[in-house]
């Protein structure tokens, strides 16, 4: 049976339907790369948002057709949205045949196969504290960068966040099999890897933490480019900042989800920091990591918040400078302690002037900060062909920044110093200095240009 998976959502889906290509392959099942002449369709979901519910609604009704003309024999619907809406999914959706949560897809084969032969729908939303999936290598798709959920599921429960309930309990991965399966991608050809975890500071084990975890992925693989996402400022361990700047090969980026300026409305949120302590911790990384790229993301129209309120995160914005920020109307999930406890009260369009309001500020600080990059030498590591124009690539600098620049002879996945000589708000255009740079060179030390250059 051909198998076509789409996935949906957040890197941690991305590395999820990885595993779920490994899960089916060892059954014999056929994954193609195109969804015309696939009997079974699989969408692996999100539920962050309720646009990422209506995106997949809209989906099935599309497949509804293609079932009913005989094309797709068996439909799937995986992941946070199946987790979250359970069997009212399938209510809804009659469409769908197999319902499979985050923990489950170690049982897909036998769902899929009571669909085939029995003709019965599957359902399975059994939330596990210990499938970290650690026993499964993920089928990768050839690229640049590769991921590694380090632990899975996240204990904070953040009143706006339907994660703890999707992904259920936290758990770790033990580090050995963290460190073999990064040399396993390194040895593969990949040169970036991302370590993933809803919360990757509360990665544990026994005594272990994410630092000890970040040193030893730094120094026993030879991976040129290490990153993490996502970190809670709540319990930032500092020791890490060391850890990063004394490697190398970890990049100087870090994604620190703010969500709001204001105390009151942190309070709500149960982020369990203030606007201060957040500070004092973007300060530190600065002063440690002091040409850190620095990225958040950012709730508007939480449940209570005033004008005054907005204000305040306005106010943070500007304060700290953010490189880049994702900015979002806050969005009502069902289950979550918000949807419980507060009223969605802050009207549609306040939401959308706050978030226009702040996006046009971040727009206005990201151009300021890449205009700074101006003259500045970077080592980016090469990704794709340009979208806007393909005969010049798209690079990225260790702080995660794109860089847009022409040179013959590159492919993804190749090294290249590059000077910035000019800076839009999302991107910066660069010339090529040297197409073969070896990234573990210091910085400032650039050695005699080789090789083909502009
Ligand atoms: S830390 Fe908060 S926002 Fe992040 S996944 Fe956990 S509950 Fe959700």
């Amino acid at each position: 049976m051909k198998v076509y998976l789409e996935t949906y959502g957040c890197q941690m889906n991305e590395y999820d339907s990885e595993l779920i290509r490994a899960i089916l392959k060892e059954k014999n099942f056929t994954l193609v790369d195109n969804r015309d002449g696939a009997e079974i369709v699989l969408l692996n979901t999100c539920a962050i948002r309720e646009n990422a519910h209506q995106k997949i609604f809209h989906r099935l009704d599309e497949l509804k057709g293609q079932k009913r003309r005989g094309e797709v024999k068996v439909v799937g619907v995986l992941g946070c949205m199946a987790q979250n809406l359970r069997k009212n999914l399938a209510e809804h959706a009659p469409v769908v045949d197999v319902v499979a949560g985050p923990d489950s897809y170690k049982r897909l084969p036998i769902m899929l196969g009571s669909v085939l032969e029995k003709n019965e729908k599957s359902f399975d939303f059994r939330l596990s504290e210990f499938e970290t999936y650690s026993d499964i290598a993920p089928r990768r798709l050839p690229g640049v960068n590769a991921w590694i959920a380090i632990m899975r599921g996240c204990d904070n429960f953040c009143t706006f966040c339907v994660v703890p309930y999707t992904r259920g309990r936290e758990r770790s991965r033990a580090p050995e099999s963290i460190i073999a399966e990064a040399s396993r991608i390194r040895a593969e050809g990949f040169q970036q890897l991302t370590l993933l975890g809803q919360n990757v500071n509360s990665y544990r084990h026994g005594d272990y933490d994410f630092a000890d975890l970040m040193r030893d992925v730094a120094q026993q693989t030879d991976m040129p480019r290490i990153r993490f996402t996502s970190p809670h400022p709540k319990d930032f361990p500092r020791k890490l900042l060391h850890v990063i700047a004394e490697h190398p090969n970890l990049c100087n980026q870090i994604h620190l989800p703010l969500q709001a300026g204001s105390d009151t409305v942190l309070e709500r949120m149960n982020r369990t920091y203030t606007l201060q302590e957040f500070y004092d911790l973007v300060d530190e990384i600065r002063e440690t990591i002091p040409d850190v790229g620095l990225t958040t993301d950012i709730i508007c129209g939480f449940s209570g918040e005033t004008d005054a309120d907005f204000e305040k995160t306005y106010q943070a914005v500007e304060r700290v400078g953010f490189d880049s920020a994702f900015i979002f109307k806050y969005s009502e999930r069902q289950n979550t302690i918000a949807y419980r406890k507060f009223e969605d009260d802050v009207p549609e369009e306040v939401k959308t002037e706050r978030v226009m309001r702040l996006n046009e500020l971040q727009r206005n600080i990201s151009l300021e900060r890449n205009r700074a990059e101006i003259g500045r030498e970077h080592t980016v590591l090469v990704e794709s062909p340009s979208k806007k124009n393909p005969d010049q690539w798209l690079g990225r600098t260790d702080q995660n920044k794109g860089v847009v620049f022409s040179a013959q002879h590159l492919k993804p996945g190749d090294f290249a110093r590059v000077k910035i000589i000019d800076a839009g708000t999302n991107t910066l255009m660069g010339e090529l200095l040297q197409d073969d740079h070896n990234p573990f060179q210091i910085v400032d030390a650039v050695p005699a240009v080789s090789g083909s250059t502009l």
